[in-house]
């Protein structure tokens, strides 16, 4: 058996892992890089073997840095299965179109308004590559065991992440590996805790956070708070969020704002053409959240959908506070360039981080306090109060993923660092060997090892 490490080497985007044993090559993720330069061009670059050599797909989640490179993958040939749960899927069918709806959009755009190095600018993939990716998804429940050939088999577990999301844990030639995925939170609001690991020879395990702690400090304070400030003021707050998990979240402790009064009454908005469908199969999968279903459906209620791109556009001259949620979370793309585009130069408005920002993005330089910015070939001046609310991540700090790692009852052979830039990725490894003793690498973009 052995593993090439296609992505999520050095960065947190782009996961690809090529399985390979008995003739057979198994791709667990097919992420999109997201951030530099340098990452999304290897977007553009052919794979190291062809796709049309790759026999089956398994999916950790749907989020795009894991599953939105599928549409290139197919586009370039890949026939077989991909595996993922029931939400996963779900999840994929929105997002992926999307993804490739969005990519259609800032190309046009950039042609339009002529600021791409590249002439004319193309998009990676198109709405209609993304939606032919889909009859190729097989259903996996959670812990079914599903076989893939004669002595070889794989589990999804609960990894609580977001909606669907799993570790993938396979066996073969009496062997297995545990792929961590992204590791959930032990508390969250929405979703449950993470199953404990099951006993792998190897792990490939995320390192996100990998340097640092989540601060204890509570996101519905936090939050409060801005939004207090920002509305007193007479502005806005644009929040940049993943539509999956994050939206929901930062939904759910505004609604509690709104009930216990602690906010004023204004408009909340949602632009994020697909975010209405996402938190609608989030009340469907009752067995995976910690919400019960009343307040589930009510995340619905408390804010106003934005679908056309006048109604979007609306936003951006509207001279009332407000709260717009907005994809994407790192702003590397959609519709929250436009806000930000709009409300950054303000000094009466908030831009509020929700969630890790990858080397960078837009959402790096803005909480790094970059004076100015670029969106869109143009230069933004940046006077808006920039904030972040680190408590309300979606994958598990340090300190949680040693804790979950204590629950192995055999140490792996081998565990290897993925899924962390440079600096996380190398604490984390030097926290497991002070800490559990296990043996640890991180490896590099391409590398392959036997194993
Ligand atoms: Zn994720």
């Amino acid at each position: 058996m052995q593993i090439s490490f296609w992505g999520a080497t050095g960065t947190v985007t782009g996961s690809k892992y090529l399985l390979e044993f008995q003739n057979k090559k198994i791709l667990i993720d097919c992420g999109l890089f997201q951030g530099e330069r340098t990452l999304r061009e290897r977007n553009w670059a052919p794979l190291p073997i062809s796709p049309t050599a790759i026999d089956a797909v398994i999916l950790t989640h749907a989020h795009l840095d894991h599953s939105g490179y599928l549409p290139l993958l197919v586009k370039q040939g890949f026939k077989g299965p991909i595996y993922a749960t029931p939400g996963t899927q779900q999840l994929c069918r929105i997002l992926l179109p999307d993804s490739g709806h969005i990519q259609e959009e800032d190309a046009f755009f950039a042609n339009k308004h002529g600021f791409s190095r590249h002439h004319p600018a193309l998009p990676l993939y198109t709405l209609e590559d993304a939606e032919k990716v889909i009859p190729q998804f097989v259903s996996i429940p959670y812990d079914e065991v599903k076989e893939l050939a004669p002595g070889c088999h794989f589990r999804l577990i609960r990894s609580a992440h977001i909606l669907g999301s799993s570790f993938v844990h396979m066996q073969t030639e009496g062997r297995s590996i545990l792929f961590s995925g992204d590791l959930g939170r032990q508390q969250d609001p929405i979703m449950q805790t993470p199953a404990l690991p099951i006993a792998a020879d190897y792990l490939v395990l995320e390192s996100t956070y990998g340097d640092r702690l989540h601060p204890a400090t509570s996101p519905e304070d936090q939050l409060a708070e801005v939004i207090n400030t920002t509305a007193a003021r007479g502005g806005t707050v644009v929040i940049p969020a993943f539509a999956v998990g994050r939206t929901q979240s930062i939904l759910y402790y505004i609604s509690q704002l709104q009930q216990k009064r602690r906010i004023p009454q204004l408009p909340i908005y949602l632009d994020s053409p697909m975010a209405e469908s996402v938190t609608d199969i989030y009340a469907q999968y009752l067995h995976e959240r910690c919400l019960d279903q009343k307040t589930c459906i009510h995340l619905k209620n408390i804010c106003t959908y934005v679908t056309s791109v006048e109604d979007s556009q609306r936003l951006d001259q509207s001279p009332y506070p407000a709260v717009i949620i907005s994809a994407s979370g790192m702003a590397t793309g959609g519709r929250v360039l436009h806000h930000l585009k709009a409300f950054a130069g303000g000094e009466r408005n908030t831009i509020l981080f929700a969630g890790y920002q990858a080397r960078e993005t837009l959402g790096e330089r803005l909480i790094s306090g970059a004076k100015e910015v670029k969106i869109h070939g143009q230069t933004v001046k940046v006077r808006a109060e920039v904030k972040t609310i680190s408590n309300l991540s979606a994958h598990a700090d340090a300190g949680e993923t040693l804790s979950w790692l204590r629950h192995f009852k055999k140490i792996p052979q081998t565990t290897f660092i993925t899924h962390g830039e440079p600096g996380p990725a190398e604490a984390l490894k030097q926290k497991i060997t002070q800490e559990l003793g296990w043996h640890s690498v991180v490896p590099q973009y391409l590398e392959t090892v036997k194993l």
